[in-house]
């Protein structure tokens, strides 16, 4: 599982060998962040107490299915609104979800249903077994990632001239999310990762991530001009 923050920041990236159209890079960053939402149906699940609430990770949201479906979905969009940034943002954001596949696929100790739901998980790394203390590095990671996120954005748009009234507070959530990187870390390897600790430290990820989705989104003039 690669941190959500470094998906975003390979959709940054990906700009150089993206065409420029209004919506489309904005769409790749969005499409490079969504798949990773279905940790809100493992939440919720969890806290349902369904049977095996990680297995909805890495299924539906990472299938080439939903990734049709979403293009389609904003080619609806699109023309309902007779706005064709929408189609811009469409291609985008299935082009992001393919980069976010392809980087969980080669990075990170885990496999990916590809074609869910009609079953088969792709998973170059199932002779791997991953210790308890790597297992703490990667989930407290997802805070250190989401801080680079948010410190390249801000960092963007001073260099840039944009979003000039966003740049504190995506600085100010960078520092957030190293204060709580730092803090699970010790408290995981002190305290365990068992119970409501790790309950918490959910909740938080889920928060991050969707503050980092709506900072995408609220800094949009930076990822458009980069
Ligand atoms: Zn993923």
């Amino acid at each position: 599982m690669p941190q959500n923050g470094i998906h975003a920041m390979v959709g940054i990236a990906s700009r150089k060998w993206m065409p420029k159209k209004e919506w489309l890079l904005l769409g790749v960053v969005l499409g490079n962040m969504f798949p990773d939402l279905d940790n809100l149906v493992v939440a919720y699940a969890t806290l349902a107490k369904l049977p095996n609430p990680e297995h909805f990770h890495r299924t539906f949201t990472h299938s080439i299915f939903t990734i049709i479906a979403m293009v389609l979905l904003f080619y609806i969009i699109a023309a309902l609104t007779k706005n064709e940034k929408w189609k811009n943002f469409g291609i985008g954001f299935g082009a992001g979800i393919i980069m976010h596949i392809l980087v969980d696929l080669v990075l990170w100790f885990n496999g990916v249903h590809l074609l869910w739901p009609l079953g088969g998980e792709l998973n170059f790394w199932s002779w791997f077994v991953t210790p308890a203390w790597l297992k703490i590095l990667l989930d407290t990671g997802e805070f250190l990632a989401f801080g680079l996120y948010f410190l390249m954005l801000g960092s963007l748009a001073l260099r840039y001239g944009t979003d000039a009234e966003r740049q504190v507070s995506s600085k100010t959530w960078a520092y957030i999310e190293f204060v709580l990187f730092a803090l699970f870390t010790v408290l995981f390897f002190t305290v365990g990762t068992k119970g409501l600790l790790y309950q918490v430290f959910g909740g938080l990820y889920l928060l991050s991530l969707i503050v980092s989705i709506v900072i995408t989104i609220r800094m949009k003039q930076t990822v458009e001009t980069i």
